[in-house]
């Protein structure tokens, strides 16, 4: 037995959508994914990490391209998350070509994010969302979202 979820998370990681465009876009979610277990709003007052469970294959610098060691990112995450502030979203200086970027602003397959802000919606059995359907989201939302898929 397993789980998937479909995470829309606002691309600036601050960002908070106002209550009721959140609303909208949840009624809108339930609208096209009427199959799903459950839609919910999650919001934090802190910087949160959205992961994309077992569906994680690898992380890479944006910059060159190159793999990241998955040792040094775990330690980077360890390093940049505080217990009582969420994550902080430093630079680091990466192991592959000397750049520095935060951990939100790397390569992630499949997509992960961060923010204080998500639509989830569990099981909606609905595949992968089409840009159209992004765009739509976007707009009921105001703002840039990006799409996490969860697999557990
Ligand atoms: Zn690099």
């Amino acid at each position: 037995m397993s789980d998937n979820w479909i995470m829309i998370v606002p691309k600036l990681s601050e960002h908070i959508p106002s209550e009721a465009n959140a609303k909208a876009t949840l009624e809108l979610l339930e609208r096209m994914m009427p199959d799903a277990d459950e839609i919910e709003i999650i919001q934090n007052e802190h910087v949160q990490f959205f992961d994309c469970g077992a569906n994680f294959e690898t992380v890479s610098c944006t910059r060159c391209n190159a793999d990241i060691d998955v040792d040094w990112w775990g330690e980077a995450m360890s390093l940049d998350y505080d217990e009582k502030a969420g994550f902080q979203l430093n630079e680091y200086r990466l192991p592959c070509c000397s750049s520095s970027a935060a951990l939100n602003l790397l390569n992630y397959s499949f997509h992960q994010a961060f923010g204080r802000f998500a639509l989830s919606a569990m099981n909606p059995n609905i595949g992968k969302l089409s840009d159209d359907v992004v765009k739509k989201i976007e707009a009921a939302l105001v703002c840039d979202v990006s799409v996490v898929y969860r697999h557990i």
